[in-house]
């Protein structure tokens, strides 16, 4: 007799692993699926910030909740992860930014996320290697970062510890909407439901699902242990993250506890290739820079690129799909999937046991894609 699961999660990145992870606990036999190792898509590019965002209620919603169940998690975490909550530096660079600050200031402490708006001598307090001059910023001290990769593990190995089963170097070539999945073998797996949790690559299991990628580089350095101590992001960093048409690039670092400090971020649509574009990392480190006038006596020890899962309105797609009822999406996580994962899990668990949730689900269904929503602005 061939067997069948409750769930049947391709992709095993952070999103499927978390899936698996809230799916096999409640009890569910699941099966995850990847055509390559484990964190081997974006996950294992990522940047690993754990960060609440508001560009949309609904994106608070997920990300501080999401950032709730990371804290919740620490406990458990293995070193490997390297959980530090060293909290996110907002910069501002300008009145205009200064006024973004005290606006995400008001925003986030109404909603009980603690925040503390810093002046010019206060930032550099912090961050001393800052240029002189800045306006101000917002401190979010309850942020953290995270290696994926190791993160993704622990929650595939969570999984497992639930009688999860999972399939490596096994590529899924097809998902019917019945349920069932044709793998490269040819052979046909069957279970009540199907995750299709492939991050950038979900359209080319369902062809029409909006979903582009986005490409982003990152460089990181060799040790320099306290060089910066905060996340430390521009506040134009949210222009760079909203502007859909053009290349961006925005100053964000991040100090690993290995010691070095990893460096982004840049956004392209239409570069389906993973080579690194020199003018645009050029242009990339050349803000960070502008920001950190000593961060180029560091060593520069890799560079590498990695594709965003983009949705057209930012938030991604959880839920079953406009194929029926058998076929589910926990995809389109854009740059905020390493955060939103534990959010994202507890959420299709939570809707396939018709468990209440702690926030509305609804933002996220890809039934809001109803008219195909293939327009990205
Ligand atoms: C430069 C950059 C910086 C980022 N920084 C951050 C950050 O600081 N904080 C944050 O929260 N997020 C960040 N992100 C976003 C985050 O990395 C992603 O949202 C997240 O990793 C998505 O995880 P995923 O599991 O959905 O996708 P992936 O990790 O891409 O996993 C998808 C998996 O599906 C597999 N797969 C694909 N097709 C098939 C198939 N046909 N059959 C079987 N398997 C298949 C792939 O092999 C892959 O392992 C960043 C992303 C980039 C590119």
């Amino acid at each position: 007799m061939s067997q069948s699961w409750d769930i049947i999660i391709v992709g095993a990145g952070i999103v499927g692993a978390a899936c698996a992870a809230e799916c096999a606990s409640a009890g569910m036999t699941v099966l995850v699926l990847d055509r390559g190792p484990m964190a081997g898509g974006t996950t294992g590019a990522g940047m690993g910030h754990i960060v609440v965002m508001d560009d949309s209620e609904a994106q608070f919603a997920l990300t501080s909740y999401s950032r709730a169940l990371w804290r919740r998690l620490i406990p458990e975490l293995p070193a490997d992860v390297e959980y530090d909550s060293c909290g996110t530096l907002w910069l501002a660079a300008d009145d205009q930014e200064m006024a973004e600050a005290r606006r995400k200031q008001e925003y986030y402490t109404q909603r009980g996320v603690a925040v503390e708006v810093l002046d010019s001598a206060g930032v550099r307090d912090c961050e001393p290697n800052l240029r002189c001059g800045l306006a101000g910023g917002l401190l979010v001290p309850d942020d953290a970062v995270l290696y994926p990769p190791c993160a993704a593990r622990f929650l595939l190995e969570k999984a497992r510890s639930h009688k999860a089963e999972v399939r490596l170097g096994v590529a899924v070539l097809a998902l019917r909407a019945d349920g069932t999945v044709t793998i490269g073998d040819g052979s046909t797996l069957s279970a009540g439901r199907t995750v299709n949790a492939t991050g950038p690559w979900s359209p080319e299991l369902m062809p029409g699902l909006p979903v582009r990628k986005r490409k982003g580089h990152l460089v990181i350095t060799d040790r320099h242990p306290g060089f910066v101590k905060h996340q430390i992001v521009e506040l134009g960093y949210l222009k760079s993250a909203h502007s859909a048409g053009k290349d961006s690039v925005a100053f964000n670092i991040q100090p690993r506890k290995t010691g070095q400090m990893l460096i982004g971020s840049s956004r392209q649509f239409d570069q389906e290739e993973g080579e690194v574009d020199y003018a645009l990392l050029h242009r990339m480190l050349s803000r960070a820079f502008e920001y950190l006038p000593t961060l180029g006596q560091l060593s520069a020890i890799r560079v590498w690129t990695g594709h965003r899962a983009a949705t057209p309105d930012k938030l991604p797609l959880i839920g079953p799909s406009l194929l029926g009822d058998r076929i589910w999406l926990a995809t389109g996580h854009e740059g905020l999937g390493i955060t939103t994962s534990l959010g994202t899990g507890r959420l299709l668990a939570d809707l396939l046991l018709n468990r209440p949730s702690a926030i509305p689900a609804q933002p996220y269904a890809p039934a809001r894609f109803a008219d195909g929503g293939n327009h990205h602005d």
